[in-house]
């Protein structure tokens, strides 16, 4: 099961850049938004379609051969982590 071995390693060099490239799907589908007030940091947009298409957008990229060796679950797990993780309250605006 040496083979193994070498696919976990692969994918996890290759799931490093996973949380950024959905980080700017999370943006793009503007689950996460510019703080209104200063603009310099990202908050959670703490909207549910957004983050529906958030998913749709991250469940097409990988349609599409983005995270290639990444079971789809994983990618939604890391979205979820992702949308998780995101700020509620601006870090500079509170
Ligand atoms: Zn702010």
């Amino acid at each position: 099961m040496q083979s193994n071995r070498g696919d976990e390693t692969r994918r996890k060099i290759m799931n490093a850049h996973m949380p950024g490239q959905l980080e700017e799907i999370a943006r793009q589908a503007e689950a996460i938004i510019p703080c209104k007030i200063c603009r310099n940091n990202y908050v959670i947009a703490d909207d549910s379609d957004a983050e529906s298409k958030a998913y749709a957008m991250a469940t097409n990229a990988w349609k599409c051969g983005e995270f290639r060796s990444a079971p789809l679950e994983e990618v939604r797990r890391v979205m979820k982590s992702v949308l998780d993780s995101a700020n509620h309250r601006c870090p500079s605006c509170g």
